[in-house]
């Protein structure tokens, strides 16, 4: 499946929105957002237009697939699948994502970010209940160990990834033991738990694709 391998930062200038796609960068003054770059063919000085409600309905679907680094059809996946489970369609789409293997490893401090977490699933590092998966969609259960493999417990990005963010804890649906690379799924998340991700509309997102 193709993947956009072009700058990440134009994404978010796009949104006009930090996505985090970086890792530290992110946090630093060279960030585009933090320097209030417009949007890439954007004129600085014109007024922003007024977005009718499918264009806001779209721009926020582009912003969680992007945040979550999904291709469109993937994506698309996942909210079928958040349609069928009980409950609110919006918040399971969000507990389904969060679920997924890269972000596991991502959230747990082995990687600066989800596209890195992604590389690291790819390449077989990581083990899930004891044995490899290197499919980043992987959905985690409660309960499941996730850990980097033995052989691969050198590995710098990793060793870097949890020195930086590591002490800075882990979601609370989360447990890590950073001196032996594992964690564990405690439970599945609720939406009120992803702070970080607050101000996502996911209604919005929801009306999109009930077009
Ligand atoms: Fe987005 Fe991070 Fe680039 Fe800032 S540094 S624009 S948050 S990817």
């Amino acid at each position: 499946m193709a993947r956009y391998t072009g700058p990440v930062c134009r994404l978010c200038r796009a949104e006009q929105k930090k996505l985090v796609l970086k890792g530290e960068r992110c946090k630093s003054d060279k960030c585009p957002i933090n320097k209030k770059r417009p949007a890439p063919g954007k004129d600085p000085k014109a007024r922003p237009g007024k977005r009718s409600d499918f264009g806001s309905q779209l721009r926020e679907k582009q912003k969680l697939k992007r945040i979550y680094g999904m291709q469109e059809k993937q994506f698309h996946l996942f909210f079928e699948r958040a349609l069928r489970m009980p409950g609110i369609t919006g918040e399971n789409l969000f507990v389904l994502l969060e679920r997924r293997l890269d972000n596991v490893v991502y959230r747990l401090r082995f990687a600066v970010s989800r596209s890195q977490a992604r590389q690291i699933v790819l390449h077989g590092h990581v083990l899930v209940n004891g044995k490899r998966v290197n499919v980043p969609s992987y959905l985690v259960k409660p309960e499941d160990a996730v850990e980097i493999k033995e052989r691969s417990k050198n590995l710098v990005v990793v060793k870097d990834a949890l020195k930086e963010f590591g002490k800075s804890g882990v979601m609370p649906w989360l447990q890590l033991d950073p001196d032996g690379m594992k964690g564990k799924l405690l439970a599945a998340p609720r939406r009120s738990d992803i702070t970080d991700l607050a101000d996502i509309k996911e209604q919005m997102i929801v009306e999109y694709y009930s077009k």
